[in-house]
């Protein structure tokens, strides 16, 4: 089924990128926070939310709220169709090739938790492998281990060095025809490294395994193409987008996506139900059982229309230049040390000060009016082997300031002051 045509969004010519602009769009930006004006610095934890997936949601709840694809009544047929334009609409922003190949689900978590225990259940034996980078969010890890060990298959880690990138000559010694899944990140949440992906899969294609891309940390700063990219599977979170939370899409090829079981009854996933026997709906609705969440898909659809609607390259050059100046002002503070110093980064800069733990550096910036994020930013293994507990995570959207970044060295000194 080809995709439906470009909403107006998409067709209008953006105007140049303008940080202060942009930034009215945005009503949760323009609080204080702790007696100081919100330096919002959290973006790779959940990104704020503009006025036009605010109003999305409520004019779907004040104005059409109903179930979908059931029932023959007005408000039904508008809640369909806003809730299958979106699929369009997320579809079109991923250049998926088939409107099909978009599957609904709560975010990336459920992303990869369907392909492992649909495909991976159905095809990994004893023997078999799965590789995910040493950087990978648990989420990215967990899921293959529930299914993967049972089944006697092992799930092992593709080398990262001490930057922060991945070693591609150790994963290529990796690789072997035992190797059936790839599934690494495009973006490391917690360094901010971009990996090479498009390497990643076509060697991984090259001896038979299948590949998918976490692109939670992606597709909030640059443009994605799934079909140049060649993977099989991509995962992104409408929250990690300027959508809501709780909603996300999985992208498989359509191939592939008939020829996996469902993992989850219930309704709408259904073709007939019968004790001799079910049969399942086609793709997607086959992996999408029971009342979906309808609001959270059109906000998420809202969401990929306001980006479409701003100069995208203007405000990814933007978000480039703070993040160099982040790190040029981290680099000349005495005491600081960055965590995760990859040649292609985006988003993040990880760090930690002498003599401090992270989460005291947080709550101290917190009472400054900045939110950043401590810990182990759900990555563990990575922590682990840089031997450190944690770090403060940096993390931008191009709703961020050079004051924003000013303010954070300001807070970072005071906040040293105390120790
Ligand atoms: N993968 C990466 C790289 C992430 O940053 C996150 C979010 O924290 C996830 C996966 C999980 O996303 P979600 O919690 O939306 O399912």
């Amino acid at each position: 089924e080809t995709l439906r045509p470009n909403t107006a969004a998409e067709a209008a010519r953006p105007v140049p990128f303008d940080v202060e602009r942009v930034r009215r769009d945005f009503p949760i930006l323009q609080q204080e926070v702790n007696g100081h004006p919100l330096v919002y610095l959290d973006n790779a934890a959940t990104t704020q939310k503009p006025r036009a997936v605010i109003q999305a949601l409520v004019d779907y709840y004040e104005g059409y709220n109903s179930n979908v694809h059931r029932a023959a009544h007005a408000l039904s047929e508008r809640a369909t169709q806003a809730f299958e334009d979106a699929r369009d609409t997320v579809g079109r922003f991923l250049n998926v090739a088939d409107r099909r190949e978009i599957v609904w689900t709560s975010g990336v978590t459920e992303s990869i938790n369907l392909v492992a225990w649909s495909w991976g259940r159905a095809n990994l034996k004893a023997g078999d492998r799965v590789l995910v980078s040493a950087m990978e969010h648990h989420s990215n890890i967990v899921p293959w281990q529930l299914v993967a060990e049972p089944l006697g298959a092992t799930v092992e880690p593709i080398p990262v060095d001490e930057t922060g990138t991945l070693d591609m000559e150790a994963f290529r010694a990796l690789l072997d025809e035992r190797v059936r899944m790839v599934s690494v990140g495009h973006v490391s949440n917690a360094l901010g490294s971009i990996n090479p992906v498009e390497e990643i899969i076509a060697a991984a294609h090259a001896v038979g395994a299948l590949t998918l891309i976490d692109g939670a940390q992606a597709v909030g700063h640059f443009p994605v193409d799934v079909q140049a990219l060649g993977c099989d599977f991509y995962a992104v979170s409408a929250h990690k987008v300027f959508g809501p939370t709780g909603i996300g899409a999985l992208y498989g090829r359509l191939a592939l996506l008939e020829s996996m079981p469902p993992w989850q009854g219930g309704g709408e996933m259904i073709e007939t139900v019968s004790f001799a026997g079910t049969t399942y709906g086609g793709v997607p609705h086959k992996f999408e059982a029971g009342t979906p969440n309808i609001a959270d898909v059109i906000g998420f659809g809202a969401a990929i229309d306001y980006l479409n609607s701003l100069d995208r390259a203007g405000a990814q050059r933007h978000e480039d230049d703070l993040l160099a100046y982040a790190e040029e002002r981290a680099r000349a503070t005495e005491g600081l040390r960055l965590v995760g110093t990859a040649q292609a980064k985006t988003g993040v800069m990880s760090f930690l000060v002498d003599g401090t733990h992270p989460a005291d550096l947080g709550t101290l910036l917190d009472h400054q009016g900045v939110a950043v994020r401590t810990g182990h930013h759900c990555a563990q293994p990575i922590m682990d082997q840089f031997g450190i507990p944690g770090t403060v995570r940096v993390s931008l959207a191009f709703y961020n300031t050079r004051e924003d970044i000013d303010r954070l060295f300001a807070a970072l000194d005071k906040a040293r002051q105390f120790f």
